[in-house]
């Protein structure tokens, strides 16, 4: 014989084992240069704002940008 459960799962006991697989709630904060939501401690996706300075990849889509305009 193989595995087998020593006492019953009642209906309820089963339903409670997936109570701790639920999704965690999102705090959002706003970023203080746009004001757009962000989530903590990430850039902000608007303006690549993180900890004051912008971020190295906003900074490239930011010269594209200029690039685009002078053309
Ligand atoms: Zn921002």
């Amino acid at each position: 014989m193989g595995a087998h459960p020593t006492k019953k799962v009642t209906r309820s006991q089963g339903g409670n084992k997936f109570t701790a697989y639920r999704l965690d709630k999102i705090n959002p904060a706003s970023c203080p240069e746009c004001g757009a939501a962000k989530l903590l401690h990430r850039a902000c996706p608007k303006c690549g704002l993180y900890n004051g300075r912008y971020t190295a990849r906003k900074l490239k889509e930011n010269s594209q940008e200029i690039n685009e305009q002078s053309e």
